[in-house]
C-alpha cells in the first residue's frame, strides 16, 4: 500500500506517524513545498520576541530523523501541483523537476495561507507575515535594528507578534478593523486585554482599516495609512488579518469544497473521494455548539484529524467529534483563552443563551499572590454550557480547559456546579470559579437571582432605584450619576428607607464583582422587593459600556 501526504507539519505530519504506527509495510512519501518538515509553527513569535532564542528549536524533525524513527520518505521542497484521481497519482515539483506518484490512498494537509488585503504597498519588502520559519527568522533579525513595528490585525498571531516586538523594545502598533481586538472574545473581555496591551506600550488603533502601505517616512523605511486619515510610520509591517484555506489542489481536483473553500470532509477525515482523505486548516469542520460549518484554523484539530485521517486509511473507525475552538494566547501579563460559541456566535446562529460573569481570586485569596480572574459563562436557557471565556493574570488556562472538558460532556450549570476539583490554597478556593460560574448559571435557572447587565442599563436609569452596595470609600471613587450608596451591609438596617427611596420602583443593585450585589439582592427579594443584581458588577458594566462616565465624591445627604 502506498499513502501519499501533502504538506508535511501538523496535519500532514500526525496522519503520517499514525499510519507507520498502525502498518509497518505502508510505503508512505511526505511532500512537503518548504524547506522544513514537522516545525512548530506555534512557536515561531516567541523565537521572534527572543523567547525560544535559537531557531533549531523550531524545527522538531528532519526527513533525516523521521525516516530513523518511522521510516518515512519525507521529501522536502516538493510541491504537489496536480492530483489526477482517475490515474490515482500526483504531480509534483521537485528540485529534479517534475514527477508523478501513483497513491493507494492520498492525505491532504496544506494548510491555509495569509489573507493579503487588496491594498497598495503590500509588494514592499517591509511588509511581510508570520507564517514560516524563514518569516521568524527574518523578522527576529530585523526586529533587531527596526525602531517601529505595524501589526495588521489582532487575532491570536497578530497579538503574539505584537508582543514579540515589544520584547525586543520596538515601539509597536496594532491595526485591527473591527471596535475591538481579539475578535473571538466578547467585547467585555476584548478590553482588558486591550488594556494590557496598552499598559504595555502598544499603541492599539481599533475601528480602522489600514488603507495602504508607502515607501518611505518619518524617519521609518514605510508609512502605513489608516482610514480615520492618520498614518502611522514603521520599519516593519506584519499582515496577520486571518487565513483561507489552501484548496486550491483539491478544487482543481474536483473534491467538493465549501463556498468558502474549505475542503469538505466526513467524520472520518474523508473527502467526496474515497481514495483521498484531508485534514487541518485546510478542511472544513461542523461546530459543536452552533453546528456551522467553516475551517477552524487551531493546531490541536490538526493533529487530532491527521490522526484519525491514518486510522480511517487503515479501516478503523474513530468517528471525529464536533470542534470547539478551544484556543488561548498570552498577551504580556494576560491569558485570554476560549472554548465553544461567543454570544456574537449565537446571535449570528439564532441560538437563545444568557450569559454570567464572574471575579473570583485565581486562588484562595487569603494565600499571598491571589489575583482576579474574569470568567464568563454563556448557558442555553435549559441550562446547558455553551460556551465560556476567561481573561487574567493566573489560572484562566485550567479554568477554561475544564470548561471545555464540561462542554465536550454537555455538562448543565447543574453539573459544573458540582465538579469536584483539586483544591488547596495555593491552586484554587474550595469552590474554585468553574463551580461558581455554575452556581451564578443554577440561581439563574431556578429563579434564585434575577440579573440585569449593560444591555438594561438605560432603563434602569430611567426607571429603577440604582442602588450601589459598596463601601463609601468605593462609592467615592467613582459610580454611577444616578446610583445611591448603601452599603451590603447596612441593608438590613434600612429595609424600610430603601422602600421608601424606591417608591415602587424596581430597584437595580451593583456593587463591584457581583457578590455584594448578590447578597443584597437577596434580601430585598425576600422582603418582596422586585430586585436584581448587575452581572459581573461594576468590573464588567466599565468594559462593556466604553466610555461609561462616572461621578465621584461622596454621596450628597440629599440622596443618603
Ligand atoms: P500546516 O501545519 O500549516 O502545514 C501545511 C504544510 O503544507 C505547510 O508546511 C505547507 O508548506 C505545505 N504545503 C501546502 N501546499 C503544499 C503542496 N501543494 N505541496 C507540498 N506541500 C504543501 N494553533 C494553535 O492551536 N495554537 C497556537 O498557539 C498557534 N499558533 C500559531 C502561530 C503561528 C505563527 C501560526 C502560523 C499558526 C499557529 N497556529 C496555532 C495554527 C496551527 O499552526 C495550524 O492550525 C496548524 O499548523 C494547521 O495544520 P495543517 O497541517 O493544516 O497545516
Amino acid at each position: 500500500m502506498r499513502i501519499l501526504v501533502i504538506g508535511g507539519v501538523a496535519g500532514g505530519m500526525s496522519a503520517a506517524a499514525r499510519a507507520r504506527r498502525l502498518n509497518e509495510q505502508a510505503e508512505i512519501i511526505v511532500f512537503e513545498k518548504g524547506k522544513y518538515v514537522s516545525f512548530a509553527n506555534c512557536g515561531l513569535p516567541y523565537h521572534v520576541g527572543g523567547e525560544i532564542e535559537q531557531d533549531s528549536y523550531l524545527l522538531l524533525h528532519t526527513p533525516e530523523t523521521l525516516k530513523a524513527e518511522l521510516d518515512l520518505d519525507v521529501r522536502i521542497e516538493h510541491e504537489v501541483i496536480g492530483i489526477d484521481r482517475d490515474a490515482k497519482n500526483v504531480t509534483v515539483s521537485t528540485p529534479d523537476g517534475v514527477e508523478k506518484f501513483d497513491y493507494d490512498a492520498l492525505v491532504l494537509s496544506p494548510g491555509a495561507e495569509a489573507i493579503v488585503p487588496p491594498i497598495p504597498g503590500m509588494e514592499l519588502p517591509e511588509v511581510t507575515h508570520l507564517r514560516t520559519v524563514d518569516e521568524a527568522r527574518e523578522l527576529a533579525a530585523r526586529a533587531a535594528t527596526a525602531k517601529r513595528a505595524l501589526v495588521m490585525g489582532s487575532g491570536f498571531i497578530g497579538l503574539e507578534t505584537a508582543e514579540a516586538f515589544r520584547h525586543r523594545g520596538l515601539e509597536v502598533t496594532v491595526v485591527e478593523l473591527v471596535p475591538q481586538v481579539l475578535p473571538p472574545l466578547a467585547p467585555e473581555m476584548s478590553s482588558l486585554v486591550e488594556k494590557e496591551m496598552r499598559q504595555h506600550g502598544v499603541d492599539v488603533r481599533t475601528g480602522v482599516a489600514a488603507t495602504g502601505v508607502r515607501a518611505g517616512g518619518d524617519d521609518a523605511a514605510v508609512t502605513v495609512d489608516l482610514s480615520d486619515g492618520t498614518e502611522v510610520p514603521a520599519d516593519i509591517v506584519v499582515v496577520s488579518v486571518g487565513v483561507r484555506p489552501n484548496s486550491a489542489l483539491a478544487t482543481e481536483a474536483g473534491l467538493e469544497v465549501t463556498e468558502r473553500g474549505a475542503i469538505v470532509v466526513d467524520e472520518r477525515q474523508q473527502t467526496s473521494d474515497p481514495h483521498i482523505w484531508a485534514a487541518g486548516d485546510a478542511t472544513a469542520v461542523r461546530h459543536g455548539v452552533t453546528g456551522q460549518v467553516g475551517p477552524v484554523p487551531l493546531a490541536g484539530p490538526a493533529n487530532r484529524q491527521g490522526r484519525r485521517a491514518a486510522d480511517s486509511i487503515m479501516g478503523r473507525v474513530d468517528t471525529a467529534q464536533p470542534v470547539l475552538g478551544t484556543a488561548i494566547v498570552r498577551t504580556f501579563g494576560l491569558t485570554a483563552a476560549m472554548t465553544g460559541a461567543s454570544p456574537r456566535m449565537l446571535d449570528q446562529a439564532g441560538i437563545e443563551y444568557f450569559v454570567v460573569h464572574t471575579h473570583p481570586a485565581n486562588h484562595a485569596g487569603y494565600y499571598p499572590g491571589s489575583q482576579v480572574l474574569h470568567l464568563m459563562g454563556v448557558f442555553s436557557k435549559e441550562g446547558k454550557l455553551l460556551g465560556a471565556q476567561a481573561v487574567g493574570p493566573d489560572g484562566a488556562d485550567k479554568r477554561i480547559d475544564v470548561l471545555a472538558t464540561a462542554l465536550r460532556a454537555g455538562f448543565s450549570a447543574d453539573d459544573i456546579a458540582e465538579l469536584e476539583l483539586a483544591y488547596a490554597p495555593p491552586f484554587g478556593s474550595a469552590k474554585d470559579p468553574v463551580n461558581m460560574l455554575g452556581f451564578l448559571a443554577q440561581n439563574v435557572l431556578n429563579g434564585t437571582t434575577k440579573v440585569w447587565n449593560a444591555g438594561d442599563l438605560e432603563w434602569a436609569r430611567d426607571n429603577a432605584l440604582l442602588l450601589d452596595v459598596r463601601s463609601e470609600r468605593e462609592y467615592a471613587m467613582g459610580h454611577l450619576p444616578e446610583a445611591i450608596n448603601l452599603p451590603h451591609t447596612h441593608i438590613r438596617e434600612y429595609i424600610e428607607g430603601v422602600k421608601q427611596v424606591a417608591a415602587g420602583r424596581p430597584i437595580r443593585v451593583l456593587c463591584a464583582s457581583g457578590v455584594r450585589s448578590y447578597y443584597a439582592h437577596r434580601v430585598l427579594a425576600q422582603h418582596g422587593l422586585d430586585s436584581a443584581t448587575l452581572d459581573g458588577g461594576m468590573f464588567t458594566l466599565i468594559e462593556a459600556v466604553p466610555g461609561l462616565e462616572l461621578a465621584t465624591g461622596a454621596q450628597q445627604p440629599a440622596n443618603a
